[in-house]
């Protein structure tokens, strides 16, 4: 077609005038343009090359429940018509905002070990929401008198965010190293990932007893005294869907514990359903003192984020209020009527259509489908998943496991293809990944079509 007869030229044009993209490269933006995305439902949208594709992203790991749902927009006008905003400082609250808290606790108290959870901070990101962590932390330790308690322990490969603090925490250096982010204090641990990071002929048990002695072994050069958190995520999810070894997490939450090291999980992807339980924590029976949440509680129909924390560290917070004053920390859209509203109505239709337990179904159903058509590519090394969050991991000699060298992106020419092929699939920027998280609320058909137009996209891109 000439480009300039395309209806989406002049606006493809606007965008390179007005617009600075998140996360994308502005000398390949200016060489080929936005791809420019039109309207969704349920697990479609359309797409830049004028046909419909499946998201099998879910946009960024958020769109729960798949697009265009009327029940959403209606829960977010009904909201708008009775209370458009107003604010949590100094006391005000709202009642999406209590009924929004109480659901989210009640959710989390329905699983077994995190009674313990009690108190919910609003904000309208998952970089925010880590943020608020990071602060509280260093706040409680503050308050119950352990001033030097500061450093945070994270992994290599971690994704929490890109604002100032969080995005220091995150463990691709492509996130921060031109923007001078906070490293002092923060320590990246080994990335836990053995088909990738195992040592020739390691196992997964002894890989994994491998990251616990260096766990072990930098809380004690560290010194626990200084060690304020470690964030994890129960699955890291841009660092390439990785699944930890087995019994990785609950042993690190055990050192952590016996450390009086504070362990954050950050469930910002994992949250709401996406592993087929309705959290990662409950999913890996962990007890985290703080969870970081936010996509998924609303499928992104609105920001929202929060950050859940437990009675231990609110007692510190309640014990010192009436000697330090108000929690000098916040944001203007804390509790936003709209998104609590918008939020509460996406969890009930969650638990009206049963999405959590379609998302475990699904997933072994994604995972069966993926191995049978894509199992045997001689670039396929890795097939993997939990729910409906999985990866096939390239490798450029399979016998060898030979690896891509990065940049190269053989998973990125793969996506451009899958495109082209009627899916649009996420290549990740830590290493040689395309991930699967479509809407939870996919059906059987929906994934066949979606994988047989990756395993197209594969053929032609190799
Ligand atoms: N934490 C995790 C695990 C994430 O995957 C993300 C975003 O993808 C974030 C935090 C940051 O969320 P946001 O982009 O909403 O700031």
């Amino acid at each position: 077609m000439d480009q300039q007869a395309n209806p989406n030229y002049a606006l493809a044009e606007l965008d390179k005038q007005t617009m600075l993209h998140p996360v994308t490269s502005i000398a390949a933006l200016e060489a080929d343009g936005p791809q420019m995305f039109g309207k969704a439902s349920g697990v479609r949208i359309a797409g830049p090359l004028g046909h419909d594709v499946i998201d099998f992203g879910a946009g960024l790991w958020c769109v729960n429940v798949g697009y265009g749902r009327q029940e959403l927009a209606d829960a977010a006008a009904s909201a708008m018509r009775d209370l458009s905003y107003y604010h949590l400082f100094g006391g005000a609250s709202n009642e999406p905002a209590v009924r929004l808290a109480d659901e989210i606790l009640t959710l989390f108290h329905e699983q077994a070990g995190a009674g313990h959870l009690s108190k919910v901070f609003f904000g309208t990101s998952g970089s925010d929401a880590n943020d608020t962590a990071y602060k509280l932390v260093r706040y409680y330790n503050n308050l119950r008198g352990k001033p030097e308690k500061k450093k945070f322990l994270a992994r290599a490969g971690a994704y929490h965010g890109l604002t100032y603090a969080a995005g220091g925490l995150t463990g691709i250096p492509a996130y921060h190293k031109a923007f001078d982010l906070p490293q002092e204090g923060v320590h990246h641990l080994t990335c836990p990932h053995h088909f990738r990071f195992a040592d020739a002929g390691e196992t997964e048990d002894n890989f994994c007893d491998r990251l616990i002695a260096e766990l072990e072994r930098t809380i004690e050069h560290e010194g626990a005294e200084t060690i304020a958190a470690m964030i994890a995520e129960p699955i890291m999810g841009t660092g390439g869907v990785l699944i930890p070894p087995r019994r990785y997490l609950e042993r690190v939450q055990a050192l952590l514990r016996k450390n009086d090291i504070l362990f954050i999980a950050d469930e910002v992807i994992t949250g709401f359903g996406r592993l087929g339980s309705w959290f990662g924590t409950g999913h890996y029976g962990l007890r985290p003192d703080i969870v970081t949440l936010a996509k998924g509680v609303t499928s992104a129909y609105f920001p929202l984020s929060a950050t859940v924390i437990s009675e231990d560290i609110f007692e510190t917070l309640r014990d010192a209020s009436a000697e330090h004053g108000p929690v000098m920390h916040g944001f203007t859209y804390s509790g936003h009527p709209v998104g609590c509203s918008v939020a509460l109505e996406n969890l009930a239709l969650m638990k009206r259509e049963n999405i959590v337990a379609n998302a475990a179904e699904m997933g072994d159903h994604l995972l069966r489908r993926l191995r049978e058509k894509a199992g045997d590519h001689p670039f396929v090394g890795d097939i993997r998943g939990e729910g409906l969050m999985a990866a096939v991991e390239f490798v450029a000699d399979k016998a060898e496991r030979r690896f891509f060298r990065l940049p190269q992106g053989a998973h990125r020419v793969v996506a451009r293809h899958c495109l082209q092929q009627g899916v649009a699939m996420r290549p990740l920027p830590f290493i040689e990944v395309v991930s699967f998280s479509p809407p939870l609320s996919i059906n059987p058909a929906e994934i066949d079509e979606g994988v047989d137009a990756f395993v197209r996209g594969l053929e032609a891109a190799t």
